[in-house]
């Protein structure tokens, strides 16, 4: 059953240890350093309840026939995989794209793992039930996930087990109920303002039968003992000056945290992958799940850059700026982003298949571009809108002067010949959350790094690209120039 706002609020004051700024947070939900995102989660649940939005926003449930959030569909269809894509449309239009991990992420991941729940299954235990349960058990729960995939930063040349510090999170000891889990992992966005954490094996980095210890993937709640959240500082200013100073952040700095598991006791029903090196070296390859998240990753990254273009346009015209050819070529090549990226994602969706999990996938291979591409071309947004805005962006002043002692001098001085003063202090703060905050410098980095390190997973897009038909095409080429040159006599 899809869940309320306040449900959802409700069930994040569970005792869970959330640590920030060298203090244990009491309360994620009304700490000023957390609760922006807290609500707007809360936000996108109550949107399942909302008449205009429900019928998009869930189905069915196949088990209790209960509305449950439709990124949780096992797409058996291209149709539905239509309808999955207008659902993270409407949410990531919602936040405008800036929001990374709106839930429907790990719902989409999750639903792709159930899936291929087989998988897991090995000669002595029935993992993959325990997939297929958890993922029933969270689509009629409506609950919010987050997931970690990194071993701590040590020395990257050597293999996890070889570590001088050996503090990766890995399994030290076993029962007949479960076993116990130490060390780290990063990063957890949305942790802070998750009900669960999934540890799911790297997507880039494989590891040989050494890191069996650390080979593992299991779902645990965030409020067990012993789990520790570590988050980073907030990125929403705590002095300002009015909320409009800063729109974004305020709204939309999802955290993210270390997460240390301090002798964690796991059931083995919660176990998905236990100390099985190869099932986690393959786990993205078989079972699609990398295409089902960035289905939802590539339609967010769309909404940002339409908002980023909108924004980029918006301001231009402010200043009417946007009669020089200069500012034309360059909201030009933005508007192509988004056509280009409008693109891979229709093509995704036209050139999808079925899998042998009996689900209807989207096609690997443009998503993975485009996931690829974008984080290049957010900078060079970002970068635009700063060369666009230019000085505006310092100019700006604290939108809360309006209602001091110069707040008639503000109406004056700020107007342009287009727009009033009030609405462009509104525009140039967003301008500035958008593209000169510490807010909008973790977008870039989040972009580069979310989904695995770029220069990784480009040299693995190689690897996996099927270019036999690309040899034989050149081979065609040079068996027909052979062709050629004989019927010349040479
Ligand atoms: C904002 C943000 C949010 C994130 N959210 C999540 C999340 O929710 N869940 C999650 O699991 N992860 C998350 N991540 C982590 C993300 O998956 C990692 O940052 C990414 O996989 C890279 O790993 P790393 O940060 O440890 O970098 P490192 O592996 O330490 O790499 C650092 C640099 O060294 C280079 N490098 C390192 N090793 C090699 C090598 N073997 N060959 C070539 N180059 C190498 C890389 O190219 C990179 O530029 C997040 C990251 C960021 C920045």
């Amino acid at each position: 059953m899809v869940r309320t706002g306040k449900q959802y609020l409700e069930s994040l004051r569970d005792g869970r240890a959330v640590y920030i700024d060298g203090e244990r947070v009491r309360d994620v939900t009304s700490d000023p350093r957390l609760a922006g995102a807290a609500h707007t989660v809360a936000e996108l649940y109550d949107m399942q309840h909302d008449s205009a939005f429900a019928s998009d926003l869930t189905y069915s449930s196949p088990k209790s026939g209960n509305p449950v959030a439709l990124s949780f569909i096992e797409p058996r269809t291209r149709e539905e995989l239509e309808r999955r894509g207008r659902a993270f449309a409407i949410v990531a239009e919602k936040c405008s794209g800036l929001f990374g991990r709106t839930p429907d992420f790990m719902n989409a991941g999750l639903a792709a793992i159930a899936s291929a729940s087989e998988i897991f299954n090995t000669e002595t235990r029935a993992l993959g039930e325990n997939v297929r349960r958890y993922y029933e058990d969270m689509r009629e729960r409506d609950l919010t996930m987050t997931h970690i995939q990194v071993n701590p930063q040590v020395d990257r040349t050597k293999a996890v087990s070889q570590q001088s510090h050996d503090i990766a999170l890995k399994a030290v000891k076993e029962t007949d109920a479960g076993f116990y889990v130490q060390g780290m992992r990063l990063v957890g966005t949305l942790a802070q303002f998750s009900n669960e954490i999934l540890v799911m094996p790297s997507v880039v980095v494989t590891n040989d039968d050494s890191a069996a210890d650390y080979a593992l993937a299991f779902a645990v709640s965030v409020a067990t003992p012993g789990v520790k959240i570590i988050s980073r500082p907030t990125l929403i200013p705590q002095n300002a000056g009015h909320f409009l100073d800063h729109p974004l952040s305020s709204r939309f700095d999802e955290g993210d945290a270390t997460i240390v598991f301090d002798n964690v006791f796991i059931p083995w029903e919660n176990a998905f992958i236990y100390r099985d090196v190869e099932r986690c070296n393959r786990l993205y390859k078989q079972s699609f799940l990398a295409e089902h998240y960035t289905h939802q990753t590539q339609t967010r990254a769309l909404a940002k850059a339409e908002f980023m273009a909108s924004l980029a346009i918006y301001i231009a015209k402010s200043t009417k700026i946007d009669a020089f050819p200069n500012v034309q070529s360059q909201l030009a090549e933005l508007l192509m982003f988004v056509e280009g990226h409008k693109g891979m994602l229709a093509q995704a969706i036209a050139t999808g298949s079925q899998t042998p999990f009996g689900t209807f996938a989207p096609n690997r291979w443009p998503l993975h571009t485009s996931q690829l591409y974008f984080y290049e071309r957010y900078d060079k947004m970002i970068n635009a809108v700063r060369a666009l805005a230019a000085g505006g962006l310092v100019a700006a002043p604290s939108y809360a002067e309006f209602g001091g002692e110069i707040g008639g001098i503000i109406e004056q001085y700020f107007a342009t010949s287009s727009m009033e003063s009030e609405k462009r202090i509104r525009m140039l703060r967003l301008a500035w959350d958008a593209s000169v905050s510490g807010f909008s410098g973790r977008q870039s980095l989040y972009e580069r790094f979310y989904q695995g390190d770029p220069v990784r997973r480009a040299t693995a897009y190689y690897r996996d690209y099927p270019v036999e038909g690309m040899i034989q095409r050149i081979d065609d080429v040079l068996d027909d120039l052979s062709v050629r040159a004989k019927q010349m006599g040479q």
